[in-house]
């Protein structure tokens, strides 16, 4: 494995406190909360517990950070590109360790981490070169005036972000927000905070002003709460579940009409035609709901497979699932680490019984795996149907189900049957097959013979209850901006 460099088995824990103002501070009330390694379920250590007064603090010193006249607001687009880039360049350099840490606390194997801390520099770099390119308009208007646009940052942005990504979820927020020359208060997930630290000790040692990137760690009620409600909060950007992606929209209105990005959860429809490529399509179709544990929002979670080839799907996809190695993530041969938390792990083995009690036929298997941690054998349902929980909840684990069907038209009704929009696939050798499933269904993001291909290029959010507003590419810039119009009267000749 010689592009990977070896993984740090216990990092160095280096930063646990709370990041406002560029200082690393206790929390108000000096209370802290356990991080758990996900793989034995013992403590890694205590972090400081943020909750509103910690939050005000750090809206304190964004508010000050984002002042007309701090040399946040004075400093060239040009040398807000050049910083990006550089907090990009500070984390390729510590790819090794930010990799590590985050397996050590989120479980996921750090070859995959490891892949997410280049991704995730790769959106900072993006981002970056925007910096500068974010011009206004001039507006041909009726009468003798002269109009144009201002693309002007929004303010004080609030990021509310989950566990499963940690670090690409922190840049996704950081990199637009710092394009467009706002400023941030970051609440990163509960059972993940120290990569988040880290990179806040990358963003000071980039040259980024104090006030500008602020991290409170904390829980969803106190300290997400916290931010969401604040009335000095311009906007949120919140990545996680459905349930909290409502409450949050329902904080943002009743405060202040905070602008609002909310990238939810799906249920997203993956659909392999008769004519399809069968062994890429199980291979595709296995990762699509296996990577990450399936910790992932766009997992394609519905596969739904022609009734000409669903026989030899499931025979095919249950091998590949049963040799999926688990086990210590830290083992370059491991591709299933832990689920995040013990939360997650039982909610995710109720959902697989309810499975079994519905009628489901488990291929393979259906069950923790034996040791202390979180962990769950990869799962495949056959004999799924579309009332059941498992066909109707997210599941964000490592459990595929598998659907049969007859007709495009019958599938394409059937996978918009959700409340969810987030991504969708088919694998097919027609193109007019392709094109009349793209034009169908309601989906974000829809990838044709292939499955969940991200790309920090192209825009990325849901439809329906999966979202409102697109991460990534540049859709994204325009969530971080106020347009202001400008018209100044033409003295004329005559008049
Ligand atoms: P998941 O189901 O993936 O754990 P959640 O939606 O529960 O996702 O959590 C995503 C993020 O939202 C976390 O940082 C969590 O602490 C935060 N959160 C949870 N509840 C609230 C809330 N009521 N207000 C604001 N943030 C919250």
């Amino acid at each position: 494995m010689e592009q990977f460099p070896q993984p740090i088995r216990k990092p160095e824990i280096k930063y646990t406190k709370l990041f406002i103002n560029n200082e690393f501070v206790d929390s108000v009330s000096g209370k802290t909360f356990p991080t758990i390694n996900p793989v034995n379920g013992e403590k890694i250590c205590d972090v400081s517990e943020g909750d509103k007064a910690d939050v005000d603090k750090a809206v304190e010193a964004a508010k000050e950070a984002f002042k007309l006249g701090s040399p946040w607001r004075r400093m060239d687009a040009s040398k807000r590109g050049a910083l990006i880039y550089k907090i990009a360049q500070l984390m390729e350099r510590d790819a090794q360790y930010l990799g590590s840490l985050e397996t050590y606390d989120n479980g996921k194997p750090y070859m995959n981490a490891y892949v997410e801390m280049l991704f995730s520099a790769n959106i900072l770099k993006y981002f970056a070169g925007c910096a500068d390119k974010v011009g206004g308009k001039t507006i041909p208007v009726d009468g003798d005036f002269m109009c144009y646009t201002r693309h002007e940052p929004v303010g004080i942005c609030g990021a509310v972000i989950p566990w499963n990504y940690p670090v690409a979820m922190f840049s996704l927020k950081l990199a637009p927000a710092l394009a467009c020359g706002n400023v941030i208060v970051f609440k990163p997930a509960e059972q993940t905070p120290l990569t988040a630290l880290y990179m806040a000790s990358l963003c000071k040692e980039a040259g980024v002003p104090p006030g500008v990137v602020n991290v409170v760690n904390g829980y969803g009620p106190t300290a997400g709460a916290a931010i969401t409600g604040h009335p000095e909060v311009d906007k949120i950007a919140f990545t996680g579940s459905t349930e909290v992606g409502q409450i949050i929209l329902q904080a943002a209105g009743a405060t202040n009409i905070k602008r609002t990005t909310l990238e939810l959860g799906g249920k997203s429809p993956n659909v392999i035609m008769d004519d399809a490529d069968l062994e890429s399509a199980v291979a595709w179709s296995h990762e699509a709901v296996m990577t990450n544990m399936g910790q992932c929002c766009v997992a394609g979670s519905r596969t739904f497979v022609h009734e000409k080839i669903y026989d030899q799907f499931v025979a095919k996809s249950k091998e590949m699932a049963e040799k999926r190695t688990y086990g210590d993530p830290f083992e370059f041969s491991t591709k299933n680490g832990p689920q995040v938390d013990k939360d997650q792990y039982e909610k995710i083995l109720e959902l697989i019984e309810s499975g079994k009690k519905e009628g489901a036929k488990v291929e393979c298997g259906g069950e923790a795996a034996e040791g202390k941690g979180f962990f769950i054998k990869p799962t495949v349902f056959s004999g799924v149907t579309d009332n059941m929980r498992i066909a109707r909840e997210e599941i964000f684990g490592p459990v595929q189900q598998i659907f049969k069907f007859s007709t495009l038209d019958e599938v394409i009704e059937r996978a918009n049957d959700t409340q969810y929009g987030l991504g969708a696939a088919i694998f097919t050798r027609s193109i007019d097959t392709a094109m009349m499933f793209v034009q169908g269904v309601r989906a974000g993001t829809v990838w044709v013979n292939c499955y969940n291909a991200p790309n920090y290029h192209a825009p990325f959010g849901g439809f329906k209850m999966s979202g409102i507003g697109r991460e990534m590419g540049e859709y994204n810039l325009s969530q971080y901006q106020e347009v202001k119009t400008v018209m100044i009267k033409i003295p004329q000749k005559n008049s």
